[in-house]
């Protein structure tokens, strides 16, 4: 069946304001385009175009979300704040989180962008999709901005497949290489949605992500952590993947896997320190592809999270979407070679150390048991 492709000129006009790197500008810090700006996610969409891969998926528009479907996940207080700054001249949503004029209902939009996909795949218009939003939603808590994101996207999607749509289960598969803090905290006492994060270790954000976070309450055993050491490449991944990952979401058995694709893991990445590449992406969804096959006639809905790399993302995206459709584009990835051939790539006895850490296994076996 058709894939899905969802996004909308408006996600590239929402206003990160100048900056350095993710600092904002003043004092010492000389003014640039902050790093999370449109270019990786304009490129993105148009080298899928220029592959001609774009023309063969289903192309969808997004709705904006709702204000009740926002507060499924948000505090009023928090979205009333937001949608006044917005209203006025922009401001900072909480931590490290700029925004401009306007940006309210671009995030609303971005919210609504992954619910879109969703009902598509739910009533069964596409057998998957991808949703190419912004600003990212994945560190966004119920009444923070945080990490540039503003809505927590994945989470209020998820939410809707459940309360609107009346889904049982819903697992969230986040392989962005920061903690999905976000969309954890918002289910963490939640059986219903499995929240799996992959990460490097410790980094953003800082002391989050770590395997003894399991849930609590009734949700104890439905949060699954994977901290993967910095370096890590794809031999680490796809080993977490076929050792960690697909055994719990076969255990859990979702209805519908939502993956929160932060493409940042990725080997030009400015912001980590991980080496994943095109084949390494096509190879994780493969495997989640194959799984919710098993589980889930194959219902499987990928929304974008982050991704830094204006030269690398797009290719690492098209990756994802050429497995997503099943059409290998005429593009093949030229930095390909190159990330294949560094060091270290394949799974190193550090990485498998990391991944046989006892509470690790005891998260997964909650989920089982
Ligand atoms: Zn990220």
């Amino acid at each position: 069946m058709a894939t899905g492709w969802i996004t909308d000129e408006r996600y590239l006009w929402h206003d990160t304001r100048s900056a350095a790197g993710f600092l904002p500008a003043g004092g010492p810090v000389e003014p640039e385009p902050h790093v999370e700006s449109p270019a990786t996610k304009r490129r993105f969409r148009n080298l899928l175009e220029v592959s001609g891969l774009l023309a063969e998926l289903v192309q969808i528009a997004p709705r904006p979300a709702t204000e009740p479907e926002v507060l499924r996940c948000h505090t009023p207080e928090y979205v009333e704040r937001i949608r006044t700054l917005s209203g006025d001249n922009g401001g900072e949503a909480g931590e490290l989180t700029p925004f401009g004029p306007g940006s309210y209902e671009i995030a609303l939009l971005a919210a609504g962008g992954v619910i879109t996909a969703i009902d598509a795949v739910l009533d069964g218009t596409v057998g998957n999709a991808y949703a190419l939003v912004r600003p990212p939603g994945h560190h966004a808590e119920p009444d923070l901005g945080r990490g540039f994101c503003i809505f927590a996207n994945a989470a209020i999607a998820a939410a809707h497949a459940r309360e609107a749509r009346g889904l049982d289960r819903v697992a969230v598969v986040d392989w962005d290489v920061h903690h999905g803090n976000g969309t954890q905290k918002i289910f963490y006492d939640d059986p219903a949605v499995l929240t799996i994060s992959s990460h490097q270790d410790n980094y953003y954000p800082a002391d989050s992500g770590h395997v003894h976070e399991i849930g609590t309450g009734a949700g104890e055993g439905y949060s699954l952590n994977i901290p993967l050491p910095p370096g890590s490449g794809v031999g680490a991944y796809v080993a977490a993947y076929e050792r960690v990952v697909v055994p719990a979401l076969r255990a859990f058995r979702p209805d519908l896997i939502l993956v929160a694709s932060g493409l940042d893991a990725n080997a030009m990445d400015p912001l980590a320190r991980m080496m994943m590449h095109s084949g390494g992406y096509r190879d994780l969804t493969r495997l989640l592809m194959d799984v919710a096959g098993e589980v889930c006639e194959g219902r499987l809905v990928v929304e974008h999270e982050g991704g830094y790399s204006s030269a690398y993302v797009p290719f690492c995206g098209l990756a994802v979407v050429e497995q997503l459709s099943g059409r290998p584009s005429s593009v093949e990835d030229p930095f390909l070679p190159i990330f294949e051939a560094l060091g270290g790539q394949g799974l190193q006895p550090h990485q498998e150390a990391a991944k046989g850490d006892p509470n690790s296994v005891h998260g997964r076996q909650s989920i089982q048991g």
